[in-house]
């Protein structure tokens, strides 16, 4: 058998029960087989055996007691998965459904992600199955104090620097930042994504949205293509997805579709982003409301049937696993050109391989929603400088970073002989940095 299947079996052996780390390393190793074939070295150093076992878990408690005055119990997690190249980095995510997989799956892409925008940023994941829809202000609160105090032992600026997630935006990470500041007393940029009046960065909000839009624009221009006038459906109502829709219409696009976890809006005349805004980051309520606001609007309940609303562009920005092989199969029916993943691993690997036959131009996760990580980083270095760039200056380092990642995973799969496939073209950039890297640091 050769070394690529025999690790992927051995991944499966060791770690089961763990379907979604399973689904992205099968994704990631068989991207990297032609590296694999010009660096027979890599075998004998183990190297793809170390890259797929994370560096440190950490599995703790959480107890904080509710408004009612009861104590609640929740787990928690932080993988540090590869430090080769930087401190790791990675968000954390609080959202009933996690577990160690999904915490592994995403600390496996953030390796790669992190690697491809070219700053020395290592990978790592975490979170917790805490729920923090219908909780109180102040039950967030408790939640949060008590996920820090254990976190704060295993992270720091130049250690492990986690950001947010789902279900983890600035309200979160502001509670999360003040009990690390309290138990340290060191006022550093251990967290990202903080509030600007704390150390945050400007367009980091935007980031990873905008960014996603900004690979997609460089796709098309690569084309002799253009956002203009195209129809595009978003999938998911949270950060990623607000401001991919707020990029996408500036550069002339009409954004038709968009849901959060109970159905989907349609609204033939665009979305009308400032409602769902209203509705989602300020009131915290359902999408349904849309179509109280705006005339015209439709609501369906339930999620899958967005893909079959017709779309020039498809850009799932909600959550892992949300296209599969009917979907994506419906969506090419539909005549999608372009696929662009803001969300992490948001379509199966039976859909991947339906867009990849249709010749359809599929963005990946670990590059188009590098974005956010990317400006992650560079609040990091405008904490450790003790100063503030402009958003304009961070926009436009983000727009640069993209644009450099979308040359970069598109030269990386000609030079491999798989032009066009840059799900491939993204694993064998992102991870000949970390090979070398961890090559010249012996076996640790
Ligand atoms: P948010 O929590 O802000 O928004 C997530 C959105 O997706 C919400 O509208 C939520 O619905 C919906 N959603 C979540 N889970 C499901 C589900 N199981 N089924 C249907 N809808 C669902 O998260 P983000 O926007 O930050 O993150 C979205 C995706 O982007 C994730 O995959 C994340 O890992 C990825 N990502 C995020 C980055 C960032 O900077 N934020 C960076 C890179 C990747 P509801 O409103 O009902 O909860």
């Amino acid at each position: 058998m050769n070394y690529v299947d025999r690790v992927i079996e051995e991944i499966k052996k060791k770690n089961p029960n763990e379907p979604e780390f399973h689904q992205a390393a099968t994704e990631i190793l068989n991207g990297l087989r032609p590296v694999i074939e010009r660096h027979p070295e890599y075998e004998k150093a183990a190297l793809l055996e170390r890259f797929t076992e994370p560096e440190r878990t950490v599995m703790f408690r959480v107890p904080w007691v509710d408004d009612a005055g009861m104590v609640r119990v929740n787990k928690g997690y932080r993988v540090q998965f590869n430090s080769a190249i930087g401190p790791y980095k990675g968000g954390l995510r609080f959202h009933p459904s996690v577990n160690l997989s999904i915490i592994k799956f995403l600390g496996l892409e953030q390796i790669l992600k992190n690697s491809l925008t070219g700053l020395p940023i290592g990978g790592g994941k975490g979170g917790s199955d805490f729920d923090p829809k219908g909780k109180s202000d102040n039950e967030i609160m408790n939640f949060c104090q008590s996920f820090m105090t254990e976190l704060q032992r295993h992270i720091g600026q130049d250690t492990d620097v986690p950001a947010g997630d789902i279900g983890v935006g600035a309200r979160e990470i502001g509670y999360l930042f003040g009990q690390y500041k309290r138990l340290r007393n060191e006022h550093v940029g251990v967290l990202t994504g903080r509030g600007l009046t704390y150390g945050g960065s400007l367009a980091r909000k935007q980031a990873t949205g905008y960014g996603l839009v900004y690979m997609v624009e460089e796709a098309m221009k690569c084309r002799g293509d253009s956002l203009t006038g195209k129809t595009v459906v978003i999938s998911g109502a949270g950060n990623v997805a607000i401001y991919a829709c707020v990029k996408a219409q500036e550069l002339g696009a009409k954004v038709v579709a968009m849901y959060d976890s109970n159905g989907y809006i349609y609204d033939k005349n665009g979305i009308d982003i400032a409602v769902v805004k209203q509705i989602k980051e300020v009131e915290r309520a359902r999408i349904k409301e849309y179509v109280n606001r705006v005339e015209g609007a439709e609501y369906h309940e339930g999620c899958k049937g967005i893909w079959t609303v017709p779309c020039d562009l498809a850009l799932p920005c909600a959550t892992q696993n949300e296209i599969d092989e009917a979907s994506a199969k419906i969506l090419v029916e539909n005549g999608v050109k372009y696929v662009g993943e803001g969300a992490n691993m948001p379509t199966t690997l039976e859909g991947i391989a339906v867009f990849q036959a249709a010749g359809i131009v599929f963005l990946p996760a670990k590059a188009a929603n590098a974005g956010g990580v990317a400006t992650s980083a560079l609040e990091m270095a405008q904490s450790s400088g003790r100063m503030y760039w402009t958003f304009e200056e961070v926009d436009a380092k983000l727009k640069n970073i993209m644009i450099n990642i979308y040359h970069n995973m598109d030269n990386a799969a000609k030079e491999y002989g798989v032009e066009g496939d840059y799900v491939s073209g993204a694993n064998i950039a992102g991870f000949m940095k970390v090979a070398e890297a961890m090559m010249a640091q012996g076996i640790v």
